[in-house]
C-alpha cells in the first residue's frame, strides 16, 4: 500500500499494520518448515461424468496441516507460497503425492481413473517442470493420459509466449490441459483458441442462479456451446444442489464436480469412495 504512493511519499506504519506485518513473518517462517517436514496431505474429490453416471477422476486439492493451527486451507497459504517461491517445491510435492496416490488406485483395478492436478502461474516458469513431470508418469508407471493438469487463465495469460511452449511440449505428450476457474479472468476467446487444452471448468460462480425457481441460466449456456465449438470437455465446477445437477444435465454439460457429490476427501475416504462405487 506504501509503495502506491510514490517516491518520497511515507505512510504511518500503524499498530495494526505491524500486527499484520508480524504474522505473514510468522507464516512465512512457518511455510518454510512446513516444505521441509512436509507438513502437507493432499485431498481429492471425485469429477463425475455425469452421462456415465460414474466417477471419472479426482481433483488432487493441498491441506497444510499446521502442528499448532491444524488444518489450513490453501486460500490461506497459496498466495504467499506463490510470493516466496516455495510454490514450485510444494507444486513437486502435490504432483508426487497425487500420482502416487493415482497409481494405487490403478492397482487396486480403478484403472479408468484420472487425476488433475493445479498449476500455479509460477510452476508454468519452471524450467525443469516437463522433466520432473516426465520422471514422476515414469516412476508410478502411469500413462500421460491419465493425468490432467489445472491453469487458471490468469496464469495463463502472464507470459502467452512461454505458457505456449510449455503448453505445447505438454499436449504432444498426451497430457491433458483444462483451463481452471473458467469464466472469471480477463483473456480473449481468440487467446484461448491459440493454446492447445482439452477441458474447460466452468467457475462456480455461473452456477449460482441455475436450478432456482427462475429461468435465469446466465452464461452456462454460452460456456458450453463455447466449448462444444472448440471441441473441449466440460466440467461444472461447484455443483451443489440436485437441482443444478438436474440442470446441467439438461443442459448436456458432460462432467461435474461439487459438494453435493462429495466434498475435497482425505485418501482413504475417497478409496473406499471408489470401492463403493456410487452413483447419482
Ligand atoms: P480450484 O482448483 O478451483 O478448486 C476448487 C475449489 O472449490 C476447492 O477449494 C474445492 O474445495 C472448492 N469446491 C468444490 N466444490 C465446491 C462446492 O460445491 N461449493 C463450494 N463452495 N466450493 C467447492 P480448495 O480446496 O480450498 O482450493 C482452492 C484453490 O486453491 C483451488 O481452486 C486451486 O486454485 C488452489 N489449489 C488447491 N490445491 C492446489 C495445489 O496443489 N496446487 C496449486 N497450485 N493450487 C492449488
Ligand atoms: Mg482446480
Ligand atoms: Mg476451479
Ligand atoms: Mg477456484
Amino acid at each position: 500500500k506504501a509503495k502506491s504512493l510514490g517516491r518520497g511519499q511515507y505512510q504511518i506504519f500503524t499498530p495494526e499494520m505491524y500486527d499484520i506485518a508480524q504474522q505473514l513473518l510468522i507464516l512465512q517462517t512457518d511455510l518454510y518448515r512446513a516444505v521441509q517436514q512436509e507438513e502437507f496431505t493432499v485431498y481429492y474429490q471425485p469429477i463425475i461424468d455425469l452421462k456415465e453416471n460414474k466417477i471419472a477422476g479426482f481433483e488432487a486439492l493441498i491441506r497444510w496441516i499446521h502442528p499448532q493451527k491444524g488444518m489450513i486451507s490453501p486460500g490461506e497459504f497459496l498466495p504467499l507460497a506463490e510470493e516466496t517461491g516455495l510454490i514450485c517445491e510444494i507444486g513437486s510435492w502435490v504432483m508426487k503425492e497425487a500420482c502416487s496416490q493415482l497409481s494405487q488406485w490403478h492397482e487396486q483395478g480403478f484403472t479408468d481413473l484420472k487425476i488433475c492436478i493445479n498449476l500455479s502461474a509460477q510452476q508454468l516458469n519452471q524450467s525443469n517442470l516437463v522433466t520432473e513431470i516426465d520422471g514422476i508418469l515414469i516412476k508410478n508407471q502411469l500413462q500421460t493420459n491419465s493425468v490432467k493438469l489445472e491453469i487458471t487463465e490468469s496464469s495463463m495469460m502472464q507470459d502467452l509466449q512461454t505458457t505456449k511452449v510449455l503448453l505445447g511440449e505438454l499436449w504432444q505428450r498426451g497430457i491433458k490441459l483444462s483451463i481452471d476457474d473458467f469464466g472469471t479472468g480477463y483473456s480473449s476467446l481468440s487467446q484461448l483458441q491459440n493454446f492447445p487444452v482439452n477441458t474447460l471448468k466452468i467457475d462456480r460462480c455461473f452456477l449460482k442462479n441455475i436450478g432456482g425457481d427462475g429461468e435465469n441460466l446466465g452464461l452456462v449456456p454460452v460456456i458450453l456451446s463455447i466449448a462444444e465449438v472448440m471441441t473441449m470437455d466440460v466440467v461444472a465446477e461447484g455443483i451443489e444442489t440436485s437441482e443444478q445437477l438436474e440442470q446441467l444435465r439438461k443442459l448436456g454439460c458432460h462432467f461435474g464436480q461439487g459438494f453435493f457429490f462429495a466434498k475435497p476427501l482425505d485418501a482413504e475416504t475417497a478409496t473406499q469412495l471408489i470401492h463403493d462405487n456410487p452413483t447419482w
